[in-house]
């Protein structure tokens, strides 16, 4: 095995080769779908480190080393979703009585499982802005045992200074864990600015191509790495071959694929900071965002995620999301074709009337890396 690894090489090196070695029994140049349940054994109990698909199959452990390597973590592990990750996570680290700090514009799943699942087994939970370290420290209770970080966050595009959260996490004795499927580890590494633990979603940038869903965690740490690895072989929510295979496909042009996500959505920032029936466009890359300076300070570019106000109101909104044909009108993000979506009655519909609940006159767009002409005409088509 190589020794691929962030001292020696750079970040795309890491996407293409890390955990990617040339199958040594074939010497295939891509990982195989090894799609097998069971191993031999030469003898009870001696084997090639495989037993069972899943305490561990070597197409996932590819995933997982890469996934490590991009983080720069000790260990990374992967997930049937982002869900089963968190899931896995929060009940590897928590138990009843823990209180936990989320974001206050937290994606919509990561607050139903807080809300809905983990507060059944009495694990509490208080929303926050993440934003206001002041309002985080405030929010701590001595049995606060975890700050949930997203940033930047969906769909509000906010930003929360993970070295500064860190720091507070520390104090208070609690592990800070980031979701970093926004920005994906290309853009932003919340490992190496203090953060224990990051989670995440495969199905969006990582995997990148909208044909796969998958989750994975890194750890900072090797024993809590290890602690997590146990859970996920007990708890048992891995992902199959052939979906740690696409993943590691996808990850293999991460960077580039990031570097036009991100090109592509400054230009429809341009053209939607221009447009009469736009109020207000949510992007860290603008000067006036109020995480503007962080996202600068943590962050290489400032992700192809965009959400905008429509002057119009919900039914403008709406109206938008129907017009647009380069931009799909779908759920979920991060993969290579564009898409639009109303939050209030989609992704977050499950936030309504809560502390999360959104603007209903708010559009997010995954801005995908189509011709970027072709994006901007159909942005001004649908809005005019
Ligand atoms: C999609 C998403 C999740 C959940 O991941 P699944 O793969 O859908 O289970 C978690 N966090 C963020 C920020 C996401 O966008």
């Amino acid at each position: 095995m190589s020794d691929w690894n962030p001292d020696r090489h750079g970040f795309e090196t890491l996407a293409i080769h890390a955990g990617q070695d040339p199958d040594p029994t074939t010497g295939a140049v891509v990982v195989p779908i090894y799609q097998t349940s069971t191993y031999v054994q030469e003898e009870v109990g001696q084997h090639k480190g495989y037993e069972y698909s899943r305490s561990g199959n070597p197409t996932r452990t590819a995933l997982e080393t890469c996934l490590a390597a991009l983080e720069g973590g000790a260990t990374g592990l992967a997930f049937a979703s982002g869900l089963a990750a968190e899931d896995t996570l929060l009940r590897t680290v928590l138990k009843p009585g823990d209180h936990v700090l989320v974001p206050d514009d937290a994606y919509g799943g990561t607050y139903r499982l807080f809300a809905k699942v983990a507060s059944k087994w009495g694990v509490e939970h208080t929303p926050v802005a993440l934003g206001d370290l002041s309002a985080v420290q405030a929010a701590l209770r001595p049995e606060t045992k975890l700050i949930w970080c997203e940033t930047p966050t969906n769909p509000l595009l906010g930003i929360a200074d993970i070295a500064g959260l860190a720091t507070v996490a520390q104090g208070a004795g609690a592990l800070l864990v980031v979701d970093n499927t926004f920005a994906s580890p290309y853009l932003q590494q919340p490992l190496a600015l203090g953060a224990d633990v990051v989670v995440h979603s495969t199905t969006k940038y990582l995997g990148g191509h909208s044909d796969v869903v998958g989750g994975g965690l890194v750890a900072k740490d090797a024993a809590l790495g290890e602690e997590l690895r146990y859970h996920q072989n007990a708890m048992g929510s891995v992902p199959g071959a052939f979906d740690s295979w696409l993943v590691l496909r996808g990850i293999k042009t991460l960077g580039v694929r990031m570097d036009r996500h991100c090109a592509n959505a400054s230009r429809v920032v341009e053209l939607l900071s221009r447009s009469s029936a736009v109020s207000q466009v949510l992007y860290p890359g603008l000067p006036e965002h109020v995480g503007h300076d962080i996202a600068s300070k943590q962050m290489k570019a400032y992700g192809g995620m965009v959400s905008f106000r429509l002057a119009g109101g919900e039914a403008k909104a709406l109206e938008v999301c129907r017009r647009t044909e380069v931009f799909t009108l779908g759920e979920s993000l991060g993969g290579v074709e564009s898409l639009i979506e109303h939050p209030g009655r989609m992704t977050h519909a499950s936030v309504a009337g809560s502390q999360l609940e959104v603007p209903a006159d708010l559009v997010r767009l995954s801005v995908g890396i189509e011709s970027a002409d072709d994006l901007l005409a159909d942005l001004e088509r649908a809005l005019a």
